[in-house]
């Protein structure tokens, strides 16, 4: 059963004879000639979302996750990586009109909601140098906090759906604009809120672990929907947090999260769940490396950096996915654990198995995979591929979107 998820890996792990076409060991960089086929493999997936644009502007439903917002988000990223300011002006046509259709209101995180569309606008406005609509869209994302802030709703707390996705939107903010728009005092309340609701669900259970969350009745784990991408956005926004945070409610969950790996080193879906089979951001060790890497960096304990290298060798093992090439749930997205392996320890058999992930992807489509509901976007499809394709170009700094700051 759990073969069919995933291709046998067919490449030879490194280091082997051939290793060094691709990567240099010395110099710890991709090989120009290398880069340069990644480059012109990129270009023609680029060409082939474009051709496509009437189809994904068809099925729009204007966010980042799945719509026409995810795509200014690849556009925006080519117009930095490649140096071609036509793509801004792309991103900038799409958000606005993603901004004005936007309908869920209701919705306030930055992968689902009308957050997303306006933290990007934003960002985009003020590369342009447009500070009259840049003050008017920071007006609206910020008038969703009462929202977010009210603990009496049914707002959750992961990334995907809940208060973590709006205080993505509001680091973003402040990493891409200068002077940081947001102030301190509405992040330090969304953290607030956040852990407070983690600790009320926990001492509803009887774990080991301070903060808890439950969605849909079901105790996730992953970067999307659980506990490991709360926990991700909270240390992110580390400058924030209070010690006692960082000491009595953060660490300790962290380890609680760590000793429920699977003996293979991957993590379960949700607690209780003990088939071993989902590798992906969304769901298993994908999303992890990025949020041990940071709690190593923060805590220098050393197992929470033995923990993101065993996620490493999870997916060099189990992460082609038949599911696809896309981010959510698809290779990659697992190829980002390697390229934040690589930013972690700069040994380069990270790089370089980022680099067979994408030579995988490159061959977009001829493996046999099932079809994403929305094959355009940038978590399901092909643009959120072109991302890390395009991420490939500049390895030290690659960023998983909207889960990276
Ligand atoms: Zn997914």
């Amino acid at each position: 059963m759990e073969s069919t998820r995933y291709y046998d890996n067919p490449f030879e792990d490194y280091p082997n004879p051939k290793a060094e076409q691709l990567v240099n060991a010395a110099t710890k960089e991709i090989n120009e000639e290398y880069k340069e086929i990644i480059y012109k493999g990129t270009k023609k997936l680029l060409d082939r979302l474009e051709e496509n644009q009437k189809h994904w502007l068809s099925h729009d439903d204007y966010s980042v996750y799945t719509g026409s917002a995810g795509i200014a988000y690849l556009f925006y990223h080519c117009g930095k990586c490649l140096d071609e300011p036509a793509y801004i002006d792309k991103a900038e046509e799409l958000l606005r009109t993603c901004v004005s259709k936007f309908r869920s209101r209701r919705e306030v995180t930055f992968l689902t909601g009308i957050t997303g569309p306006l933290a990007l606008y934003a960002v985009v406005l003020h590369s342009q140098g447009n500070k009259e609509e840049l003050k008017n869209i920071i007006t609206k994302l910020k008038s969703l906090s009462p929202h977010v802030l009210n603990e009496d709703n049914d707002l959750p707390d992961e990334l995907l759906y809940g208060r973590v996705g709006y205080l993505f939107a509001l680091l973003f903010l402040n990493k891409h604009i200068s002077p940081p728009p947001i102030e301190d005092k509405l992040i330090k309340q969304v953290i607030a809120i956040t852990i407070k609701s983690g600790n009320i669900y926990a001492s509803s259970r009887k774990y080991k672990t301070p903060i808890m969350y439950a969605w849909h009745n079901s105790e996730y784990l992953g970067g999307a929907h659980g506990l490991g991408g709360i926990l991700y956005l909270l240390l992110q926004a580390r400058p924030y947090l209070t010690q006692s945070q960082l000491e009595n409610d953060i660490n300790p969950a962290l380890q609680f999260l760590q000793n429920l790996r699977y003996p293979s080193g991957n993590f379960p879906s949700s607690i209780g769940s003990n088939t071993d089979k989902l590798v992906h951001w969304c769901h298993g060790a994908p999303g992890m490396p990025m949020l041990f890497c940071l709690a190593y960096e923060i805590y220098e304990d050393k197992k929470y950096l033995d923990t993101a290298l065993q996620c490493g060798e999870v997916i060099w093992k189990r992460g082609l996915l038949k599911k696809g090439y896309g981010i959510c749930h698809g290779v990659a997205g697992n190829a980002y654990a390697f390229l934040c392996l690589f930013q972690q320890t700069k040994d380069i058999k990270h790089l370089y198995r980022a680099c067979k992930f994408a030579e995988w992807c490159i061959d977009y489509g001829t493996h046999q995979t099932r079809s994403p509901d929305r094959p355009f976007s940038l978590f399901e499809g092909l643009a959120g591929t072109i991302y890390f394709l395009l991420d490939m170009q500049n390895p030290s700094s690659a960023k998983f979107p909207a889960y990276s700051v």
